[in-house]
């Protein structure tokens, strides 16, 4: 069975799309045959993966509305058994036009029904609790929250869960919290630290064992459309997301 794993804080910037990356690089290189879905309109996982948005023909856009099948629109990388669906700007868009549509919660869901020769989907979700969002929970097995080790980590959260809360209690009740992961942590700084153990309080059996340091290497890798892993698999950032996804098939396949 594929295993759908959503990233999703509506808070931005916290490390989603480098997390959905990198995980679906690792789980690729692992052997397991990965689908990444940018399903944010601001196509970052699209272009981190060093596909040109300028020139894309069909993307998640037009299959959410129907209007051709995921397996058409899905592009292969230059990394084994990882593919991308890709989105653009446009699916701002189409956002806005599924606010009416029939079935609007469940048009990702639907698309994803097909992909059944994936062992793990990765959607990359926007910055919001949009409608966008909520699809991608909807289709999901499971959320990975990743939250970045600030003051105002905690914000938001509670909302966040409130959502995951009535989407169980509606259209998808197996939907599980896979993890919460730290991202930009700086061991050096107490707050990182104060931070840490504050999830911890909230979340004692759902925190990652492996968090993610602030590493420049992480930083740079989009600029040259590549995963860390094949940017600098050396780097700290690399080895960090090389073991959380370790610990993610752990989690999901025991
Ligand atoms: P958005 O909400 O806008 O979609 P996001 O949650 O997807 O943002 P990212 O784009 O992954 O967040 O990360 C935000 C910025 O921080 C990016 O410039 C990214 O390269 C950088 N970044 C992410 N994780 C790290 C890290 N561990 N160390 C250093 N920089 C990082
Ligand atoms: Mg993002």
């Amino acid at each position: 069975m594929t295993k759908i794993i959503a990233v999703t804080n509506q808070k931005g910037g916290v490390g989603k799309t480098t997390t959905s990356i990198n995980v679906a690089y690792f789980l690729a290189k692992a052997g397991k045959k990965t689908l990444l879905v940018d399903f944010d309109p601001q196509g970052n996982a699209t272009s981190g993966l060093g596909v040109d948005k300028q020139n894309l023909g069909a993307t998640i856009s037009e299959v959410i509305m129907r209007q051709i099948d995921l397996a058409n629109i899905v592009l292969p990388t230059e990394y084994k058994n990882l593919s991308i669906a890709p989105a653009t700007p446009h699916l701002a868009n189409t956002e806005v036009e599924l606010a009416q549509a029939e079935g609007r919660f469940i048009r990702l869901r639907e698309a994803l029904k097909k992909a059944t020769d994936y062992d793990y989907i990765i959607i990359d979700s926007p910055p919001s609790l949009s409608l966008l969002t909520v699809n991608g929970m909807i289709a999901a097995n499971y959320v990975l929250l990743p939250v970045q080790a600030e003051f105002y980590a905690l914000e938001g959260l509670g909302q966040l869960l409130e959502s995951m809360k009535l989407i169980k209690k509606g259209l998808n009740p197996p939907l599980e919290l896979l993890g919460v992961l730290l991202t930009m942590m700086d061991s050096r700084t107490t707050l990182s630290g104060q931070v840490h153990a504050e999830i911890k309080k909230y979340f004692p059996d759902k925190i990652f064992k492996n968090n993610i340091p602030r590493n420049i290497r992480l930083a740079e890798a989009p600029s040259h459309g590549a995963p860390v892993g094949a940017y600098d698999r050396f780097s700290k950032g690399s080895r960090a997301y090389k073991a959380l996804t370790k610990e993610i098939i752990e989690r999901v396949e025991r």
